[in-house]
């Protein structure tokens, strides 16, 4: 775990090395924002971690997030007693969890981590959809019973709060309870889904 994390931080401040190194000055003003979301930053060879020889700026920005919200959850899930991480996916949509960890009882914890941005905190209604997906999964950690868990930005963390006051909704999605759990200094908040009985059968 604390390998994986140290390993992790240091492509991430790689990554970050490479995004800052660009200029985002050079481009002509009239195109500025079509050209600086689709420029390639060169990113390959910066960390043994990263796969790809270049990203388009505005994917690097919302990866460098989503893997600072996965940080901060890595953080949390070591602090909660999970000790091994079995996988982790922070940059692809893969429809694998973003994160699977082990505590040494093999109790597991899967996460679906996520940096949306706004003042709702469900913007295109990522959060819906996340957890939708949390709910739903049938994956062999979740078959076997893993805890759930969501990462996320303290807006979006609020959001889930209010959610929890609309008994209608709870139950159309299936959701017992959303245990708000932490909170750490970066305001990464981590919330404990647990699902009705009718859906857990
Ligand atoms: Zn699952």
């Amino acid at each position: 775990m604390q390998t994986f994390r140290a390993g992790l931080a240091s492509a991430h401040d790689a990554l970050v090395g490479a995004a800052t190194q660009w200029s985002l000055s050079e481009i002509p003003l009239e195109t500025w924002g079509a050209s600086a979301k689709r420029t390639l930053i060169r990113v390959s060879g910066c960390h043994p971690w990263v796969g790809v020889q270049n990203q388009p700026f505005n994917e690097l920005v919302n990866q460098l997030a989503t893997v600072e919200r996965l940080l901060d959850a890595l953080k949390w899930a070591g602090s909660a007693g999970f000790s091994r991480v079995m996988a982790c996916h922070p940059t692809t949509s893969s429809g694998d969890h973003d994160l699977v960890v082990e505590r040494p009882d093999q109790a597991l914890g899967v996460f679906e981590v996520s940096d949306v941005a706004g003042p709702r905190g469900n913007e295109n209604n990522k959060m819906a959809n996340d957890l939708r997906n949390l709910v739903g999964c049938k994956c062999q950690y979740c078959g076997y019973g893993a805890e759930k868990y969501l990462a996320t930005s303290s807006v979006s963390g609020e959001w889930l709060q209010r959610l929890k006051m609309r008994d209608d909704r709870m139950e159309e999605l299936c959701i017992a309870s959303l245990q708000f759990e932490s909170a750490p200094e970066a305001g990464t908040m981590i919330t404990r889904l647990t699902l009705t009985d009718s859906e857990r059968e």
